[in-house]
């Protein structure tokens, strides 16, 4: 029996929520919440490195984020799709780990995969909740679906503030050195470290700037977000 958690990130390759949200996982951890990673790929079809590299990276990165529970599921890279049996082993993870939010890349996408985790993860943690689903694990919905929009061209319903973060995130980031670290194979595929930390930190100072703060990591949300305090409300206008 796994603890539940309380926020579980769930992305298609190893190094995605490294890329899209790891700052607010990390922030999470530190505030005192059970994070967890799930990973639906080893990303078999890399160009650099072997899925048992990257699975052993991806426990290196999970504890610079200081994350409690990370697994992978290895479903086939670059060609997940959201079957019936997909949903299931999704579903009954969910069901294991319990948790009280769910991080998701956002539903549309360049890559595939990562719109494909989008949907298989909404579909999943709706049966998950379903309880003749199976015999074994009891019903269990998360409470919250986040979205994480980084890499999407839209307008955010929230931004965390990930300043304090942002450093680990690069750590954990280059703990995958089998992608990042220089090689001649496939160097023009793959950007240099300060390539890769330039380009990320100008997105997060992007997100940042949003809210008035160094660096962010953008979410959206179908829902409406709710608000007690009018007076406190953080970001300034104009
Ligand atoms: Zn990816």
């Amino acid at each position: 029996m796994v603890t539940p958690l309380d926020v579980l990130a769930i992305a298609a390759h190893p190094d995605d929520i490294e890329q899209t949200c790891g700052g607010t996982v990390l922030k999470m951890a530190e505030m005192g919440y059970r994070a967890g990673a799930l990973d639906l790929t080893a990303g078999d079809m890399g160009t650099r490195g072997t899925p048992e590299q990257r699975l052993a990276e991806a426990e290196e990165a999970a504890r610079i984020l200081r994350i409690d529970w990370r697994n992978n599921l290895r479903f086939p890279d670059a060609r997940l799709e959201n079957t019936i049996g997909a949903r299931m082993t999704l579903a009954q993870t969910i069901r294991e780990v319990k948790p009280r939010v769910v991080i998701l890349p956002y539903w549309e996408g360049r890559h595939p995969d990562h719109y494909r985790t989008a949907e298989l993860g909404y579909e999943a943690c709706f049966l998950a909740g379903l309880k003749k689903l199976d015999e074994y694990t009891e019903p269990h919905r998360p409470f919250k679906i986040l979205y994480s929009s980084v890499y999407a061209n839209v307008t955010p319903s929230f931004v965390v503030d990930i300043t304090s973060q942002f450093d680990r995130r690069m750590e954990a980031l280059l703990a995958y050195r089998s992608q990042y670290e220089s090689s001649s194979q496939g160097a023009e595929l793959f950007p240099p470290q300060q390539e890769i930390r330039e380009r990320l930190g100008a997105v997060a100072r992007f997100y940042g700037n949003l809210i008035g703060v160094r660096y962010g990591e953008p979410f959206v949300v179908k829902e409406t977000m709710r608000v007690d305090d009018v007076v406190s409300l953080g970001v300034r206008s104009f």
